[in-house]
């Protein structure tokens, strides 16, 4: 098989870099290990900038996000018995947007599909080769090993994937932080409440309540990094987070089923070199973020707008000038958002020996952030995120 430009991963970093390719008049080919109906169902992120939104729309995918995307004008943060609610409100008319991920990915692939052009499922990338002149992936797709021929690699296959293995010396330029827990997720036909959302800080652990839709809560606790998912019968799950999320109100959250659980271990990561000759790397595969920010999609997307214009660049005019710098442009959004993540979840999650020293500092940070004018600048500040530079 041949095609431009070869994506592994349909991931939110794949999916919209082939969009973006294709209303460019550059064709793609998509290969995607999992089935399609995993993809489908993966349940993760859905805190969105008003930056990703902007680029959703951009490029076409704006018509169910317009409608049952829920705005997010102001943020809580719980602590010590007492609540501080942000407001969001920059003077610019930006907020947050809550529309799950797996709503973008459904969005994106059945656009795709109705397009007529390729994804393929169950094709498991093994191998690159010749990423400096014609870039060969390597696959296994119906128990058949194949190769398609490409002009361009995009390395959208996360985290575990293998392309960011392919740039050559890439450890070299790997940062990593390991936290000692977890989150354990759940997903529940409970209707949130307006006023029972956001981050607390406990001594406990941390404790997160958000909405996916008017009727369904996305809630996490900060368990063991080897916690069971299923170790926590539902009643225990929602009692934890009931004492978790006090805020000296007595106020306790809507109960009802749980439908999904995981659990994600929390680090942070950087892989500074995003690019070798044909073969660029974007979203999880290049950096992950722990999700007390909220980020990890909102990087991906910024990622791979860069990308799909750098490459587009590369192949209708052979400018290799935006790809050039690529990593250094990316970088310049990733290191900042990163420490912002970074120090929201050293803040509101409590570590194995963890102090009461320790713990009153916490709820110095968070009362920086919650209560004070200069604080509440730099948390808005950080949650709406950075600007694009193209
Ligand atoms: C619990 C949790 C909560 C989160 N909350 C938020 C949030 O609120 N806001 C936010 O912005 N982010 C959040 N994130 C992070 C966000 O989900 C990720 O950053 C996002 O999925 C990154 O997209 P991606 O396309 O780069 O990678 P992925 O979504 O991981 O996609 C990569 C794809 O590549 C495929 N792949 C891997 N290896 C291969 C191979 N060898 N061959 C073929 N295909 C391969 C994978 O199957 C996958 O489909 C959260 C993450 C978790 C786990």
């Amino acid at each position: 098989m041949k095609t431009q430009v070869g994506i592994i991963g349909a991931g939110p970093a794949g999916l919209l870099a082939a969009r973006i390719l294709q209303l460019n008049g550059i064709d793609s080919v998509i290969l995607e290990r999992r089935t399609r109906a995993y993809v489908l169902e993966r349940v993760r992120a859905g805190v969105l900038e008003s930056g990703t939104v902007d680029t959703l729309r951009t490029y076409g995918m704006g018509e169910r996000l317009n409608r049952e995307g829920i705005p997010m004008r102001s943020m809580q943060l719980c602590w010590d018995r007492q609540k501080a609610d942000i407001s969001l409100d920059d003077g610019t008319g930006r907020h947050l947007t809550t529309y799950g991920q797996q709503k973008i990915v459904e969005d994106l692939i059945l656009q795709r599909e109705a397009d007529g052009l390729p994804i393929v499922f169950e094709a498991d990338v093994s191998s690159l080769d010749d990423i400096e002149t014609a870039p060969r992936i390597h696959y296994r797709h119906n128990g058949e090993d194949r190769v398609l021929d490409c002009q361009f690699i995009a390395g959208c296959d996360g985290y575990h994937g293998v392309s960011r293995g392919h740039i050559p010396g890439s450890d070299e330029h790997v940062f990593l932080t390991e936290y000692p827990f977890a989150w354990l997720g759940i997903l529940a036909e409970a209707a949130p409440l307006a006023a029972r959302r956001g981050f607390a800080h406990s001594t406990r652990g941390l404790a997160v309540a958000s909405a996916r839709s008017a009727s369904v809560g996305r809630l996490y606790l900060q368990v063991e990094p080897d916690a069971d998912p299923n170790a926590m019968s539902d009643q225990q799950i929602w009692d934890e987070l009931d004492i978790r999320m006090d805020d000296g109100t007595a106020a306790q959250l809507n109960r009802g089923p749980i439908i999904e659980r995981s659990v994600a271990r929390l680090r942070g990561y950087v892989c500074e070199k995003m690019r070798h000759g044909r073969l660029a790397i974007a979203g999880d595969a290049a950096h992950i973020v722990p999700p007390s920010g909220g980020k990890g999609l909102n990087l991906a997307v910024g990622d791979a707008r860069i990308m799909a214009e750098a490459i587009r660049r590369l192949l209708t005019t052979n400018d290799t000038t935006l790809l050039d710098s690529y990593s250094e442009m990316c970088l310049r959004r990733i290191w900042p958002t990163v420490h912002w993540a970074c120090s929201m979840c050293e803040a509101l999650h409590i570590f194995p020996g963890q102090t009461n020293f320790q713990t009153r500092m916490q709820y110095q940070t968070l009362n920086h952030w919650g209560n004070t004018e200069i604080g509440q600048q730099r948390l808005r500040k950080a949650q709406l995120g950075l600007p694009y530079e193209i």
